[in-house]
């Protein structure tokens, strides 16, 4: 099992709009409530930010407001970061192996993530962007994980929010889940991630876990198991 670690594993994308909210309005003046910056920004490289920021928000200094955004984040993650609901119970129901394939940076990895009982489910296998030439959409990343746990392809399989993990699993040759959390507010995300290649979509951490078990079982009985 290869798990996106943001918006799968922990809840962090509430979190870091309201940072992010707060960093724009500190730096710029400019009020934008952390719902609308979880809408335009979650998924955004910092290039990418940067740019949204100074087109749609006319925001002058944008490099200024993630300068900001990044001294408050990390504080804030060991204040109030929580894991996804429900996760906790489906990684500790799976008797399969486990690793994390994130566009984050390692230390942010280690300062979200690696604050969280979660993290001994996974450790030492959680690999980073930081590991590989290109991140997510691009194959390298899952096909890193393969390479590290001694897996093939079709023995995997990958769990992302986003059209770019299921993209790179894909591209690599691992069936992908879609998945929702139940209060993600953007538009639109089923199609999104089945338009990517997602062969299911998983509402909430209790569908995943049903269809983890659904395709383990499947499975095992479709192929030989090797000593
Ligand atoms: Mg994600």
């Amino acid at each position: 099992m290869i798990f996106d670690c943001d918006g799968v594993l922990i809840d962090s994308e509430p979190l870091a709009s309201r940072v992010l909210a707060e960093a724009i309005h500190r730096v710029s003046g400019v009020t934008i409530n952390p719902h609308e910056v979880l809408v335009a920004f979650t998924g955004a490289s910092a290039e990418d930010t940067q740019h949204i920021m100074r087109n749609d928000y006319r925001i002058s200094d944008p490099a200024a407001v993630l300068a900001d955004y990044q001294t408050h984040l990390f504080p804030e993650f060991h204040r109030q970061l929580r894991e996804m609901p429900g996760i906790a119970q489906v990684l500790e129901s799976l008797d399969i192996r486990k690793c994390v394939a994130s566009n984050s940076k390692l230390e942010r990895l280690v300062n979200s993530l690696g604050i969280l009982p979660i993290w001994r489910h996974f450790a030492p296998h959680v690999y980073s962007a930081d590991m590989v030439a290109r991140g997510k959409p691009a194959p390298d990343l899952p096909l890193l994980c393969l390479e590290r746990c001694g897996v093939v392809p079709e023995r995997a399989l990958f769990v992302d929010d986003s059209p770019h993990g299921i993209e790179a699993a894909r591209a690599a040759g691992v069936r992908a889940v879609g998945f929702i959390d139940l209060n993600d507010p953007r538009p639109g995300r089923e199609d999104i991630l089945l338009a990517a290649g997602a062969s299911n979509i998983a509402y909430g951490a209790s569908e995943l876990h049903d269809i983890i078990v659904d395709i383990h079982s499947r499975e095992r009985i479709q192929t030989p198991v090797h000593a």
